[in-house]
């Protein structure tokens, strides 16, 4: 910033129309009027750093103005402070811009010199026309003394109006000055922080220490937004006194105005209390999702709609009013607040869950279900009885609380289907509900809500389905249930089957308690031994132990041939399995205790026989059809349209036809070449026991699996070695521990078995025996592989072959006693089998 400046006598000047330049203000401007352009060329661009310029005022003729006392016209007298020099323009208006020919121009009559700080020149394409750019900094005011016109321009004759060193030096012993000056510095130093603060960068304060006083007045005021009839005054301030107490005047102004700004904002932010807040927010929530094109009005058909569904629930009061609270939170709520879902899908849940809904229980009549559960059940007569004395009981008492019936059996064997055929007995909607692998207390309640994804347990989401309060549930695989860490499902299990606590049980998704007493209770499970003791007290064991070979071959041709084809859409008509069929496929393809495999192979079989008549459809319908039309109606069908192509059919042997082709072909009758294309080579098939047993050393044993009994050979075989026993076969720890103690036994023994001559020999001198057990995937264990063990090793070191008509199953103590043996109808079902078949006619 210039300290002083040599002004001449003599400066070109460029009129600012209603703009005011204050000394040591900097400001930005673009030529582009001839006069100008002129202006800037000859003043300032060719004169570079030396060139000056004077910056008068000028203020629109079209405003309604004062017009000062004094009038300079071309020349004259002084202009006294605050006057403007109206200039008549007509005088040179030949040069001068054409807007300013036939106006009065305003003119001020101080203005303030200025040079250039930086300058650029354009030329606009296509006129050609030249413009400038140019960056002016404010020096010092002057006071015009004549104003004429060169060429397109005027020019002023002037006289500086510059503050001497030493009038600025008498000026700041003043008190007043400087009492004025440490004011301004304290309203400047507020306008930089509010400033500051606002836009937050810091550290313009340090201008008030390196700027003086003077300077800063005038800088101030150029830097506030304020009009130019504000600014105007700021001009006409020579003296360092008037000058510091205007710009006080007017910063000062303008803090207040920024200030009471604050206040109103403040006092706005203030009155919005919390709710008008939320509305806002929500308002402008709702423009959002308007953009986004989600509609909120489904979600509020959704509450509506809910609010309804919980009304026509049947809530009891209690319930009623915990849902409706947590209804009333949730309409406050936006969708996409975090909880908004969870709510509703709670609610959703109370609206839906059977409080009231029941179904209408039918008279039972026992003469008819027991026709029922003979119709659909093969055997199982004990089985059926008890159904029949538990149903009897209940119509007698309906209220009795007698134990649950719990029906144990492997896999297929028909649990489930008694169980629903107890429901459809009853009247009542049948829910089966599977426990197995269950080990966790918040399977059966439920989770707490407070937990992310949390959800009702599986007895409560299950009556949600049913929505009836009184189904027959059936709890299946009951002993698949374990206990960890996370809770004992077995005593969430014991509350929902006591009937003194199932009339309010309690789900903690659910929080509020649920009625159970209506619903009746059936559980099922492959074993009973692994059911806790306190839940097996509560019921009663009904044992369904699997079917011979026999029973399955009755099974398959009274209930599940008949089964498989209507669910297939097919009838004997089509497809025909003849018995010795369903032999080879019980016998070659399935080995259970129940009938799930075997129901699923005679699926198998429908399906390939439904491709098979499906495809003769299509045979028929192209062969007799189409080839048979003569070839240019062909040819005019086709091309003939959209209906043409329906004549086709009738034309030829129609629906009839096809019908009764169809029927005339011979049902498909399956056979072994059929099952062995539809359902692949043999999958169990047995080497003779005789085969196998025909070398020393190997031992059939029976064992049961979960899928009901098995046949197991256990085989031995000796070599040079240490004396060392190898096992084989995915054995568990009891069955290794078997093996040694039927080693020992056997050698304890030895001389008794007349294995050795002599007590004193020793079996295994040189030599180590491995017994394996084939079927080497499957993980085998338990006891009860003992006595086999023994026999295969006695038939190892003896030499002798094993009887292949003899199986066994019994545990071996170290003594040599055999244990009492369990599952015996399970085991021997294999054996019954080949006995069975060898029977059948
Ligand atoms: P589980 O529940 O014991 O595993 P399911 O009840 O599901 O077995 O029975 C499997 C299939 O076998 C069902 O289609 C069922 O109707 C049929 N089934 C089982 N036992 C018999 C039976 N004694 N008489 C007729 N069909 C039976």
């Amino acid at each position: 910033m210039a300290e002083s400046v040599e002004l001449p006598s003599k400066l070109a000047i460029l009129p600012f129309r209603n703009k005011v330049l204050l000394p040591g203000a900097i400001i930005f401007i673009r030529c582009t009027s001839s006069s100008s352009v002129k202006l800037v060329e000859q003043e300032l661009w060719q004169k570079e750093e030396k060139g000056l310029i004077g910056i008068l005022p000028v203020r629109d003729s079209s405003e309604n103005v004062m017009v000062g006392s004094a009038m300079a016209q071309g020349g004259g007298t002084e202009p006294t402070e605050r006057s403007p020099i109206i200039l008549y323009a007509s005088s040179d208006s030949h040069k001068l811009d054409e807007k300013n020919q036939e106006e009065f121009i305003h003119w001020h009559a101080r203005g303030v010199a200025a040079r250039a700080l930086h300058m650029s020149r354009g030329v606009e394409k296509p006129s050609g026309r030249v413009t400038y750019m140019v960056f002016l900094e404010g020096l010092c005011r002057f006071s015009v003394q004549e104003l004429n016109t060169r060429g397109t321009y005027y020019t002023a004759k002037i006289i500086p109006l510059q503050t001497t060193k030493a009038e600025i030096k008498l000026v700041e012993q003043d008190a007043d000055f400087r009492a004025l000056s440490l004011h301004f510095k304290s309203i400047a130093m507020e306008l930089i922080s509010v400033i500051e603060q606002k836009q937050k960068t810091f550290g313009r304060t340090k201008v008030l220490e390196t700027v003086p006083l003077h300077k800063l007045a005038d800088i101030f005021v150029a830097s506030l937004e304020i009009s130019f009839d504000e600014q105007l005054p700021m001009i006409d301030s020579v003296d360092l006194k008037v000058r510091l107490s205007k710009a006080t005047e007017l910063v000062e102004r303008h803090l207040q105005s920024i200030r009471i700004a604050e206040k109103i904002t403040q006092r706005v932010d203030g009155q919005l209390s919390k709710s008008q807040k939320e509305f806002l927010l929500q308002q402008q929530m709702k423009a959002i999702n308007e953009e986004l094109g989600d509609n909120d009005n489904d979600d509020e058909d959704d509450l509506a709609t809910l609010e309804n569904k919980m009304q026509n629930a049947g809530l009891p009061s209690n319930i009623s009013k915990h849902a409706h609270r947590e209804l009333r939170r949730l309409k406050k709520m936006q969708p996409q607040q975090p909880g908004y879902n969870s709510s509703r899908v709670y609610l959703e849940l109370i609206a839906d869950l059977p409080w009231k809904k029941a179904s209408q229980e039918l008279e039972l009549d026992l003469k008819a279900t027991k026709e029922m559960l003979d119709k659909d059940h093969y055997g199982l007569v004990m089985v059926k009885q008890r159904i029949i004395e538990y149903l009897a009981v209940r119509k007698l008492k309906p209220d009795a609380r007698g134990p649950v019936l719990c029906f144990v059996g492997p896999p297929g064997v028909g649990k489930t289907s008694l169980a629903s055929s107890i429901a459809a007995a009853l009247g009542k909607k049948f829910l089966r509900i599977s426990l197995g692998g269950v080990n966790d207390e918040t399977d059966i309640r439920g989770h707490r809500r407070t937990y992310i994804g949390s959800m009702p347990g599986r007895l409560i989401d299950g009556l949600k389905r049913v929505a009836v309060s009184n189904p027959v549930v059936l709890l299946d695989e009951i002993d698949k249930t374990g206990s960890d860490v996370r809770g004992d499902p077995a005593s969430a299990l014991l509350e929902v089957l006591d009937p003194e606590q199932n009339k309010t049980f309690h789900d903690h998704y659910l929080n509020v308690p649920f009625d159970l007493s209506n619903v009746v209770f059936l559980a099922a499970a492959n074993k009973a031994q692994p059911i806790p003791s306190p839940l097996l007290d509560r019921m009663e064991v009904i044992e369904l132990p699997g079917y011979t070979a026999g029973e399955k071959l009755r099974i398959a041709i009274r209930h599940l041939i008949p089964r498989v084809l209507s669910q297939h859409g097919l009838s004997p008509d089509f497809l025909q399995i003849p018995e010795a069929v369903v032999k080879l496929v019980i016998e070659r393809y399935t080995r259970e205790a129940g009938v799930r495999n075997l129901e699923r192979k005679l699926a198998t079989l429908a399906r390939a026989a439904a491709v098979k008549v499906a495809e003769q459809e299509q045979v028929v319908t192209l062969n007799h059809d189409i080839q048979q039309l003569p070839s240019p109606l062909i040819e005019n069908t086709f091309s003939g349209g959209a209906e043409v192509g329906m004549e086709v059919l009738p034309m030829g042997i129609g629906n009839h036809g096809i019908s009764s082709t169809f029927n005339m072909s011979s049902p498909l009758v399956a056979d072994e070449e059929m099952l062995e294309k539809v359902l692949g080579p043999p999958i169990y098939v047995e080497e003779e026991a005789s085969e196998r047993v025909a070398t020393p050393g190997v031992s059939v044993g029976l064992v049961w699996t979960p899928l009901g009994g098995e046949v197991q050979f256990v085989e031995a075989a000796a070599m040079v070695g240490k004396g060392e026993l190898r096992l084989t076969g995915q054995l568990g720890d009891i069955i290794k521990e078997s093996a040694q103690i039927a080693l020992s036994w056997v050698r304890a023994r030895a001389a008794d078995l007349k294995l050795a001559s002599t007590k004193e020999i020793n079996l295994l001198h040189g030599r180590d025996i491995h017994i394996h057990f084939p079927r080497g995937a499957t993980p085998k264990d338990g006891p009860s592989a003992g006595i086999t063990l023994v026999t295969a090793l006695v038939s190892l070191f003896s030499q002798r072959r094993v009887r292949a008509d003899t199986a066994m199953t019994g545990e071996m103590t170290l003594r040599g006693l055999v244990l009492p043996v369990g599952g015996i109808k399970d085991k021997v079902w294999v054996c019954l089998t080949s006995l069975v078949f060898s029977h059948l006619p």
